[in-house]
């Protein structure tokens, strides 16, 4: 059964895997359709660091995400350009961030740390002098760079994404770290489902002020709990959500079943997006499970400092060696295409010069995120002729070695 709100968001599941979970399908959405499973570039500000929107283009990006909590000071003129679409110039799909993980990592250092000790350590430490303040009304929290105070809380967060007017929002809700106790969980888990049902009130007031359909997802946490896991993606699914976001930090190994247990509960016609991964084997993971889409800074991020991903896995552009190869043969990216060798790139990546900096961070971006989005049409092609565990076998004997 297609899910459709309002005749401009809905989702069509064209092919479902033999598990019942994994599948390949169509977000439509007023500013274009997105073909599932997909990877959103991550423009944090309303634009892809170093790369410009014909770059996006380019290397057929889908969708953007963007983030609430950046643009939350730029909202207003935004909405006056009517909307993230138009004023970023992109014109298609994007999504935003409530803005919670930003608020919440500000203080605590909480990333998508899978690295269990370090997470405890920085809990620990930040706790006394955490520059953010949960309660129940929302998060007070000390700007790092104005020093001002603020507070976002749900209503906050669905003015601001409101504005900002992405064709997908997500719901207020409040990260917790893999070191939180399974007691603080459950108080937060709570709370954020108290959260989820304002995020949705408030957002009823103001969906269409942009003269669109602005969507909202209902965000899944709970920790490495099943029974938290299960239990909040039930009370979810009864929401009038358009889809869901799965959130949390996982560690690698818990990532299947924590997916598995969020999906099986929730509604199979609604989009589900999985928060912040991109490693390979943490797609072929996600997609098998249930997960539509997906974002992550990392393909840029690293590509900024050199790691370069490749067919037979990624290498350092930084290392003195096959100067005069290209980044991967087989890339079909601008920078392969145009003949970009590794000697090349690490010339400009050692400059002195920006704009020649600037310019590896360009190409190197657009690279690192083709690979992605080349990773994502191939699974989904795979889905579509029944043959995802060969072509996942081959990838991880190319890319893994194994
Ligand atoms: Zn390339």
């Amino acid at each position: 059964m297609e899910y459709k709100n309002n005749n401009t968001f809905s989702f069509e599941k064209v092919k479902t895997l033999p598990n019942g979970l994994g599948r390949a399908g169509i977000i439509h959405t007023p500013h274009g359709d997105i073909k599932t499973p997909a990877f959103m570039c991550v423009g944090t500000g309303g634009k892809v660091r170093y790369l410009s929107m014909e770059d996006l283009k380019s290397i057929n990006a889908q969708a953007m995400l963007s983030n609430g909590y950046h643009l939350r000071k730029p909202s207003f003129e935004i909405a006056k350009a009517g909307g993230l679409a138009q004023w970023s110039g992109w014109n298609g799909p994007t999504l935003t961030d409530s803005g919670g993980f930003q608020v919440m990592s500000l203080g605590s250092g909480i990333g998508k740390v899978v690295n269990m000790d370090r997470e405890k350590e920085v809990v620990n430490a930040a706790k006394k002098d955490r520059l953010t303040v949960v309660e129940e009304d929302g998060v007070y929290f000390t700007d790092p760079f104005t020093n001002e105070d603020e507070k976002i809380g749900p209503e906050e967060s669905m003015q601001i994404q409101c504005r900002i007017g992405a064709d997908i929002h997500m719901a207020f809700d409040e990260l917790t770290s893999l070191a939180d106790t399974y007691e603080y969980n459950v108080e937060a888990l709570k709370r954020t489902e108290r959260w989820a049902q304002r995020s949705l009130d408030e957002h009823k007031k103001h969906h269409m002020d942009l003269g669109y359909y602005q969507a909202l997802y209902g965000v899944l946490q709970g920790g490495r709990w099943e029974d938290l896991r299960r239990s909040t993606a039930k009370k979810l699914a009864q929401m009038d959500f358009d889809g869901y976001g799965l959130g949390g930090a996982f560690l690698k190994e818990d990532l299947g079943e924590i997916l598995r247990w969020c999906c099986e509960e929730l509604p199979d016609n609604k989009p589900r997006h999985l928060l912040g991964l991109s490693r390979p084997d943490d797609i072929f993971t996600g997609v098998r499970m249930g997960a539509d889409t997906f974002d992550c800074v990392a393909p840029t991020r690293e590509a900024r400092h050199g790691r370069i991903y490749h067919r037979y896995g990624y290498y350092s552009i930084n290392k003195q060696v096959h100067l005069d190869e290209l980044l991967d043969p087989e890339c079909d990216c601008p920078t392969c295409r145009a003949g970009w060798t590794r000697g090349q790139l690490r010339a400009l990546k050692k400059s002195e010069n920006n704009e020649e900096k600037e310019l590896y961070f360009r190409l190197a971006s657009m690279h690192n995120l083709r690979f992605i989005l080349r990773l994502m049409e191939n699974i989904r092609q795979a889905i579509l002729e029944d043959r995802l565990d060969e072509y996942q076998a081959q990838f991880y004997k190319d890319y893994y070695g194994k």
